[in-house]
């Protein structure tokens, strides 16, 4: 019996498909990572059986240096540079996407409609990442810029592009193509340029979008099922990505991309010079925690930056274990810079999946919690959300951690969260300052409660 590439790549598509399936829960995560690789080998060897290549040993080359990168990357890059990784992954599958259609061009492929989709949307999504990349790595200023020059220029390529491109269907002329290709180029610095600070995951996860439709463009063109069908998922996966963000934010798809953060320089909730913030000492803390009944940990982006995630757990079961105390962690859907963030780094310290909790299932808890120690988060807790409508978080859900007797935040300092704005909460009556790195800080509580 011979398989037909058609089945071949069939049977990839099915492994990516329950490969997602897989990693929707960090139980069965490994597993799904594992069927994604073989579906991705199974793709290659089908395409290399079907173009049997007289270059092949360039081919394999470049096939073993993709993936010492990839291995490389994969094992030295830290959690809390994920979403740049992401960003160039992303911008590399838009370059694949203009390489493809480009080399479809000049072979004088007949394709106009598919290929055109290919070169505009992996263009943008190319060009977009690179300048995403560089604002998350501090390259180029993060800001978000909102300026009518740049809506006017977005608007102006975006119908020059349209244009282009019905004449290009109708004459199949190779010129408009590459001028095509050059104006989505600018276009995607441009779409990205006036996005910023809170709102960069969200492009992120938009480009990552852009980047499927763009290989389903690619896949019609080169007539491969497989390139339409994971293409579809990517585009899909990254559209619904970019809805639950945005929802969880209480933003607009037009806010995000039209520079919309810019709100928070006009939110009117300032914090007076005379308002002091306590502080307390490890000591202090270990003190009220271990006469405790019940704790919430509330974690955020410090605790990933800091890699606190294995002392935290060291300090619930030292608190469970020797003084009895009920330790539930409380999760936000944007807390730290990706969705699941948190549950990862939960999942990789072994903090069993029934202490976690989704900020729904235990919002109503902090009112009888007696403490909660909220490790390097802060806009998923901030008040203002709830009570300033010129706050640039006005009416996202947050923790009501206020509502527990003893509110602790492990953070260095007062500073801001990722939008940028104050937290009254630091200066409320019933919170307590534990200033410091959060791994050190939560290693020295450990340490306190390990010899009393
Ligand atoms: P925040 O960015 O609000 O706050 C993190 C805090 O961690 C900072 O205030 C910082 O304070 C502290 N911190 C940083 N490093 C350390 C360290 N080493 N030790 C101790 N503390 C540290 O994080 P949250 O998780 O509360 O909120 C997430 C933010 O990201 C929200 O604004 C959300 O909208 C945004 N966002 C999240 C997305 C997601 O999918 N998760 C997507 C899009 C946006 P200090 O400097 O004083 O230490």
């Amino acid at each position: 019996m011979t398989i037909t590439p058609t089945l071949s790549y069939l049977t990839s598509s099915i492994f990516f498909i329950l490969s997602i399936r897989f990693l929707a829960s960090p139980k069965s995560a490994r597993q799904g990572n594992i069927l994604g690789t073989i579906g991705m080998l199974l793709a290659i060897i089908t395409t290399l059986s079907i173009h049997p290549a007289s270059n092949i040993v360039a081919i394999i080359g470049t096939l073993a240096l993709g993936a010492c990168i990839g291995i490389y990357s994969g094992l030295k890059v830290k959690m809390t540079s994920l979403p740049q990784m992401i960003a160039i992954f992303n911008g590399l599958g838009g370059l694949s996407a203009v390489c493809i259609a480009l080399a479809e061009t000049i072979s004088k492929s007949t394709s106009y409609l598919d290929n055109s989709l290919g070169l505009i949307i992996g263009a943008i999504a190319f060009s977009g990442s690179i300048i995403a990349f560089a604002k998350l790595q501090g390259i180029i200023s993060a800001k978000a810029i909102s300026s009518k020059l740049i809506l006017f220029l977005q608007l102006s390529l975006s119908i020059a592009t349209l244009f282009l491109c019905i004449i290009y269907i109708l004459n199949g002329n190779p010129n408009i193509f590459y001028i095509m290709g050059i104006i989505c180029i600018i276009l995607g610095v441009l779409m990205v340029i006036p996005i910023g600070g809170a709102d960069m995951p969200v492009v992120i996860s938009l480009l990552n979008s852009y980047s499927g439709w763009a290989c389903v463009g690619i896949g019609f063109s080169l007539q491969n099922p497989l390139l339409i069908i994971v293409g579809s998922i990517v585009g899909a996966s990254g559209a619904i990505l970019s809805y639950i963000m945005i929802k969880a934010m209480n933003r607009s798809l037009t806010n995000v991309l039209f520079g919309g953060i810019e709100k928070s320089s006009n939110s009117k909730s300032t914090i007076s010079p005379q308002q002091t913030a306590q502080s307390g000492s490890p000591e202090d803390a270990a003190f009220i925690m271990e006469n405790a009944n019940k704790i919430i940990i509330v974690p955020g982006y410090g605790m990933a930056a800091a890699q606190a995630q294995h002392a935290l757990k060291a300090m619930a079961d030292e608190l469970h274990n020797h003084y009895g105390v009920e330790v539930k962690y409380a999760i936000h859907p944007v807390a730290g810079r990706m969705p699941g963030h948190m549950n990862v780094l939960l999942a990789e310290a072994n903090v069993p999946y029934d202490d976690v909790f989704e900020l729904e299932d235990i919002n109503r808890e902090f009112a009888t919690a007696d403490v909660a120690y909220i490790i390097g988060a802060n806009d998923i807790t901030n008040p203002l959300a709830k009570t300033d409508s010129s706050s640039p978080i006005y009416g996202m859900p947050i923790l009501d951690v206020e509502k527990a007797k003893t509110v602790f935040f492990v953070k260095r300092s007062l500073g801001h969260g990722y939008s940028g704005i104050e937290n009254p909460l630091f200066f409320a009556p019933n919170t307590i300052m534990l200033y410091g790195d959060a791994k050190k800080v939560t290693e020295d509580i450990v340490k306190i409660l390990e010899s009393t």
